[in-house]
């Protein structure tokens, strides 16, 4: 019979229950199969509809599947490949239901939230378990306790302790602990208020967490635990850190591990191997400055993946990584900005949609070229990368993507063919792994060491086979392909310091214990520049 613990958030969202979850994921799966499971409220199937402005980043497994961010952080940590249907959403279960009632299953009944959602919540969560023969089910709730559109997930598992034994769950809350200037002191009553809220529908933390500025002072633990039914040594705390790869550690010597392992009858080995690593990372020899180029640079979380695949590459060579954000738009409006540009140590161009700030792009990655610094193009950075090199080395006057130009003289990037007559949204585009054939001979096989590699995608365009040959002929490397048809994978400039992109996005396979080689690459490029 598999453990339980499910990871519920208080008082305001944006605490980083993600991480949190992640950081006793990283502890548990030690010694255990860890599989963490996330349910979100909302209606949409999957977040691959959503405005990353608003949502965050969607992040893309390798079976395709397009999930809430925290997926990210529990693959960072874990060091695992999690799967689509480790995702429950509203959405994903109103569909279940409703088909079911359709098919007639639940003939003669009125169908109800209680029994029937709440049981469809726990039949998904049970066939998960059984599917992965899961040691422990690590289930995070999104949003905060009393959102309405979170209560049936509450409810489902809140039954689980009476389904699998008190000894098999466990329920850790975390909350905001504010400490307010004007009197200095840490404010526990928030916490008190969003546990009495769990409390009211039927949960009693076993585990509190207390997310705040500083470490928890005794007498702030002392006051949380006499108001929500703890002991002391069963509050903990979330301190602002640097390194968010610490959390673990922090945990662990507070004595997570301890009360956790007595709670759930385990065994837990002490995280040496993760340490020595975070150790690295807080004492780097080189700095590096890099600029991101792109269009959703105000929420940072729009592009999370990419700032930890650059963490994760810099821990590994020991560089404290900088990292400068640049409205592409603002470039077009001003051209001038290319010269502060042109001081940083390399430049990523990342994944985009849409025109805004294409050609403000266009420019940066003409004058990486020109002046031989550091690129990585990633998705829509390899396509403007080759509307670059037409227009500018190959004379096809306004070469362009359609995206961009659907009038364009030249399209030198074009809609996928499979996807011109796909009408519905969501899941629609080409998505999660697909092989890359790399020629031997090129930057890229150096850096993966290997000659076929598998990355994640999330695009509908693809360069334009009619323009493979004159692109090629005029000196752009393609270093990978895919082997079925004619896509193109990787490209490099071979003669350039490091002028590499991918149709693919290495950063959603970079982990803290196996950062992406093609991350390491551009990082050693930068730190030689
Ligand atoms: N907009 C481009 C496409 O759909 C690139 C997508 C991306 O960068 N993820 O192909």
């Amino acid at each position: 019979m598999p453990k339980w613990i499910i990871v519920s958030g208080g008082v305001l969202s944006g605490l980083g229950k993600g991480i949190v979850s992640a950081s006793i994921g990283r502890i548990l799966s030690q010694n255990y199969k860890v599989v963490p499971v996330k349910c979100d409220g909302y209606l949409n199937v999957d977040p691959g509809t959503m405005n990353p402005i608003e949502h965050g980043e969607v992040f893309v497994l390798s079976d395709g599947g397009e999930v809430d961010m925290d997926f990210g952080h529990y693959e960072r940590f874990m060091n695992i490949n999690c799967n689509f249907n480790w995702n429950l959403t509203s959405g994903k279960i109103f569909r279940s239901v409703i088909n079911k009632e359709r098919r007639g299953e639940y003939l003669g009944q009125t169908v109800q939230i209680v029994p029937h959602v709440i049981n469809e919540i726990k039949l998904q969560l049970k066939n998960i378990s059984e599917k992965e023969n899961a040691d422990i089910m690590l289930v995070e709730i999104g949003g905060t306790i009393g959102d309405i559109e979170n209560m049936i997930f509450y409810e489902a598992v809140r039954q689980l302790k009476l389904d699998y034994g008190r000894q098999n769950t466990m329920y850790i809350h975390l909350t905001y602990v504010p400490e307010l200037k004007s009197v200095g002191e840490q404010k526990t009553k928030p916490t008190q208020q969003s546990t009495d809220l769990l409390q009211q529908a039927g949960i009693q933390p076993d585990i509190i967490i207390g997310r705040s500025e500083k470490i928890l002072s005794k007498k702030s633990k002392k006051k949380i635990a006499l108001f929500c039914n703890l002991e002391v040594n069963e509050v903990f705390s979330n301190p602002n850190i640097n390194n968010v790869y610490e959390l673990p550690l922090i945990f662990e010597k507070e004595g997570l591990t301890k009360i956790i392992s007595k709670k759930l009858n385990l065994k837990l080995k002490p995280l040496s191997k993760w340490s020595k690593i975070v150790n690295k990372m807080n004492s780097p020899e080189h700095t590096v400055n890099i600029a991101i180029c792109g269009k959703y640079t105000k929420l940072q979380d729009s592009y999370v993946s990419i700032i930890e695949a650059l963490t994760h590459a810099g821990a590994w060579l020991a560089a404290k990584v900088n990292i400068d954000w640049v409205e592409t738009t603002n470039i077009e409006k001003n051209p001038e900005l290319l010269k502060k540009i042109k001081k940083y140590d390399g430049v990523i161009v990342p994944g985009g949609f849409g025109t805004r700030g294409a050609e403000g792009k266009v420019q940066v990655i003409e004058m990486l070229r020109q002046n031989n610094i550091p690129f990585l193009g990633l998705c829509y950075g390899l396509q403007l990368a080759v509307v670059e090199y037409a227009r500018n080395v190959c004379g096809l006057e306004k070469a362009n993507s359609t995206e961009v130009d659907s009038d364009t003289p030249h399209p030198v990037v074009f809609i996928m063919p499979e996807q011109k007559n796909k009408t519905q949204k969501g899941a629609s585009m080409r998505l999660g792994d697909h092989l890359a054939l790399i020629n031997k001979k090129s930057k890229v096989a150096n850096m993966y060491k290997a000659t076929k590699v598998y990355e994640r995608h999330r695009h509908r365009y693809e360069v334009n086979p009619l323009y493979h040959q004159i692109l090629q002929s005029k000196g752009l490397k393609f270093s990978g392909m895919c082997p079925d048809k004619e896509l193109v994978e990787y490209i490099e400039l071979p003669e350039h310091k490091f002028f590499i992109a991918t149709q693919s996005h290495p950063e959603l396979k970079s982990r803290l214990e196996r950062p992406s080689p093609l991350f390491t690459g551009f990082l050693r490029a930068c730190i030689s520049n």
